[in-house]
């Protein structure tokens, strides 16, 4: 927890803000909202389950992954790996990991930005100051800034600006 809490430190992220925040990415989300992703993306086709056969889904398989049985971070998963085919029988509740898994998806500028955070606070307290792009790619062994640039600027103002 030490990490969240410099972060939130860092941020200026009151504790109640951080907590709605973490409880909006992790918790379940409604069937209303399924429901509604589905319909907004085309992939999944333009016969999106009802929210009464969603919540069934959960519920009639207890809240747990239909492979492993865990409880943890569940999401419904299409199992023939056809978005398109939302009958009943083809809709499983999978757990955070057993989805990881099976899909090759990177969560790939989440890790990204991450790398460069954590790289960016140790090199902060090592040096006194606020390292250098270069420094920061390689402790975080990435290639380039790209999209974190401007998240970047951002820790350095509040870095330099608590000092
Ligand atoms: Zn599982």
């Amino acid at each position: 927890m030490k990490n969240i809490e410099e972060f939130l430190e860092v941020f200026d992220i009151p504790e109640e803000e951080a907590l709605a925040a973490l409880i909006g990415s992790f918790g379940p989300p409604q069937a209303s909202g399924i429901r509604g992703y589905w319909r907004k993306h085309s992939h999944y086709g333009n016969d999106a389950p009802s929210t009464e056969i969603i919540k069934g889904i959960y519920s009639s398989n207890d809240y747990r992954c239909h492979i492993c049985g865990s409880q943890k971070r569940l999401s419904i998963d299409h199992n023939d790996g056809n978005a398109n085919n939302h009958a009943v029988e083809n809709l499983k509740l999978l757990c955070f990991s057993c989805n990881r898994g099976k899909s090759s998806k990177p969560t790939q500028d989440k890790s990204h930005k991450l790398k460069i955070y954590r790289a960016t606070m140790e090199l902060y307290s090592e040096l006194g100051q606020f390292p250098t792009q270069k420094q920061i790619r390689q402790r975080a062994g990435v290639s380039q800034i790209g999209g974190a640039t401007y998240f970047l600027d951002y820790m350095k103002a509040r870095l330099e600006k608590n000092t």
